[in-house]
């Protein structure tokens, strides 16, 4: 299908570095009370802030940076071994009020609108599934966008991004769970495993503050309903799944 976009030019941007391509994919929400407002502060040369493209939510899509640019909606943040990922990401903001101002459902016309976009872009640039992340992901100390109410799911089920298998109870079970205070050899691997799959974690045996903003940024994505700050069979399920789906199967 062809898309429908309207150009909303931003100057908030700068040229890529020489070497950097194009592998991963930023979903964030503007966290503002409407999109004009988000729009408006993306567009404004004090503010320095920018996304590639922003979807409204009634599923207008508008571009603000030509992609080939880089635009400065990541900030500090981190992806399987890559720091400041504006440099080979393309950003996408859904307007959405966000957590600040009353965090609602992304409705069905603004999630066809960038499921079309999305599809698109991986296709292009040859993203690969686990580079499709939020800003949660990728700044998980920092950022808690676009949060639990948006649906991964059903956009991995559309072809974007990966997806774990369905867990067993039973397996699920019968692991132990890890929670804040813990510290030992099992924190040590989980971390491990949470930086295999790429997010910004070091060998280190304490589960802190660090490990657990981490742990909710990967429950955000893939276990919305429940966000805590332990880690439970159910996530190292997942977890596992993912690194098999993404062909670095971990032994447990
Ligand atoms: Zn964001």
């Amino acid at each position: 299908m062809s898309l429908m976009i309207i150009e909303r030019p931003s100057p908030n941007h700068d040229a890529r570095p020489n070497d950097a391509v194009v592998s991963m994919l930023v979903l964030h929400y503007t966290d503002m009370h409407s999109a004009e407002a988000a729009l408006q502060r993306l567009c404004d040369p004090l503010a320095k802030v920018s996304a590639h493209y922003l979807i409204t939510e009634d599923g207008t899509i508008h571009r603000l940076v030509p992609e080939a640019r880089r635009a400065w909606h990541a900030g500090k943040s981190h992806w399987r071994g890559i720091d400041g990922l504006n440099a080979v990401s393309l950003g996408i903001e859904l307007a959405n009020p966000g957590h600040s101002h009353g965090y609602r459902t992304f409705p069905h016309a603004q999630m066809a609108a960038l499921t079309a976009l999305a599809r698109d872009i991986v296709a292009r640039h040859s993203i690969p599934p686990r580079h499709v992340l939020g800003h949660s992901d990728i700044a998980p100390e920092r950022k808690l966008d676009p949060g639990e109410l948006f649906d991964w799911r059903a956009l991995a089920a559309e072809g974007v991004g990966l997806w774990p298998a369905p867990t067993d109870d039973m397996a699920a079970a019968a692991f132990a769970s890890l929670r804040m205070g813990d510290r030992g050899p099992r924190v040590t691997a989980l971390r491990l495993a949470l930086a295999r799959y790429g997010y910004g974690l070091t060998a280190d045996d304490r589960f802190d503050a660090e490990t657990a903003s981490v742990a909710r940024a990967f429950q955000r994505h893939f276990r919305p309903t429940r966000i805590e700050d332990v880690w439970d069979g159910a996530c190292h399920l997942q977890l596992k799944s993912l690194l098999g789906r993404a062909g670095e199967p971990i032994e447990d």
